[in-house]
């Protein structure tokens, strides 16, 4: 088998040779994401950071906040069993920026998970050979340099470069993560001749992506949402099948938005639906959640009334207290809401930490 050949991590995603351990399990929805703070220093236009995130000093497992103490800590454990996690992606803002904290959570993850769960860091900062050494010591395993455009060019003279060897003379594996910019092609070449010279393994090309916060300083610079894409920018992936074809020993993925939502995203939900999923919640493809429930001020006495009425028992419901709603069977629910006139719903959600709705359909009734 050639060592060039193009082969795919799902959807419309391609690489060719060696890839990170890290995108490989982040493609099977088990890598777990540590946003470990939204404070940055560098401010780059395509940065997608959402408002709510950047610049906050706010730490997120997935999509849940946890706070910085032992109850977050727990948080984070509890988030990566419930996605079977084989590792840990920890990323930006610049995780550099609160060092001390990025080296006591991979402390922590290795700890409570062994030394075969995987962790990446990814930093626009050139490390230093000190920051290195403590990464290393701490046991960080992949080390992901987010390359500024302005050294694409002239990265043999820049300190990525002495970051990259340094990091090489360690354990942990030196990568490349950037995002792909049409505009900036031979820029690009420029920097992955230069980066398969010095021997890095692989490198990870991003397809630009437009969200709420960069899309005035994409629209600005002319880039623009591709066809049959919410968010792709037009023209970035096909300038990384292009690189794809550069002659150099190196690995190179090319990860898109596409292969983000559909497979990372979707794989990551499946899996966390199928350890959070009651016997009454059913699965979609998609990895989303389907239920029914019934609006109440008084869950309890209503659960009383539909164990007489309808014969509900034990497995097909659970009370939610917090939100004064029971949730039950889909079936039962129509059942029910034909015959009395309780507020029923059929209600889709995400199977994350704060089951955030995806569709709500009333099926009549009113809350009693
Ligand atoms: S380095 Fe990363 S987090 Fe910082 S501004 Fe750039 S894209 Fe955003």
């Amino acid at each position: 088998m050639s060592k060039f050949e193009i082969k795919s991590l799902g959807a419309d995603s391609r690489y060719r040779g060696r890839i990170s351990e890290g995108c490989q399990q982040c493609a099977k929805g088990r890598k777990m994401v540590l946003f470990i703070t939204g404070k940055c220093n560098f401010h780059c236009f395509y940065c997608p950071i959402s408002e709510k995130r950047g610049n906050k000093d706010d730490i997120y497992v997935n999509e849940r906040q946890i706070s910085d103490d032992d109850n977050g800590i727990s948080g984070m454990i509890e988030e990566a069993k419930a996605i079977n996690a084989l590792g840990t992606g920890i990323t930006c803002g610049d995780p550099i920026k609160v060092l001390d904290r990025t080296l006591k959570y991979i402390r922590i993850l290795k700890k409570e998970f062994g030394v075969k769960h995987h962790i990446h860091l990814y930093t626009a900062t050139p490390v230093t050979e000190e920051q290195i050494r403590i990464l290393d010591d701490a046991g960080l395993d992949e080390l992901r340099l987010h390359i500024l455009p302005e050294f694409w060019s002239g990265f043999e003279k820049s300190k990525y470069r002495d970051s990259l060897l340094a990091i090489m003379k360690s354990n942990i594996t030196p990568a490349v993560e950037i995002p792909l910019m049409p505009d900036k092609k031979k820029e690009l070449k420029s920097l992955i001749l230069a980066l398969d010279e010095i021997g890095l393994p692989f490198i990870n090309l991003n397809e630009l992506e437009i969200s709420e916060t960069n899309e005035q300083g994409l629209d600005e610079r002319g880039y623009a949402c591709r066809k049959n894409s919410l968010v792709g920018v037009e023209g970035s992936r096909k300038a990384g099948l292009e690189m794809l074809k550069l002659p150099v020993m190196m690995g190179i993925n090319i990860c898109t938005s596409t292969h983000k939502d559909s497979v990372q995203l979707r794989n990551r939900l499946l899996q966390r639906a199928k350890n959070i999923a009651r016997n009454f919640d059913v699965i979609t493809n998609d990895g989303t959640i389907i239920y029914g429930i019934i609006e109440t001020k008084n869950p309890d006495e209503t659960v009383k009334k539909l164990k007489k009425e309808f014969g509900v028992r034990k497995r097909e419901y659970r009370i939610n207290h917090e939100k004064n709603r029971i949730e039950i069977v889909p079936e039962l629910a129509e059942e029910i809401s034909r015959k009395t006139d309780l507020a029923c719903f059929i209600v889709e959600s995400y199977p994350t930490y704060e089951e955030i709705e995806v569709e709500r359909i009333p099926l009549g009734g009113h809350e009693d």
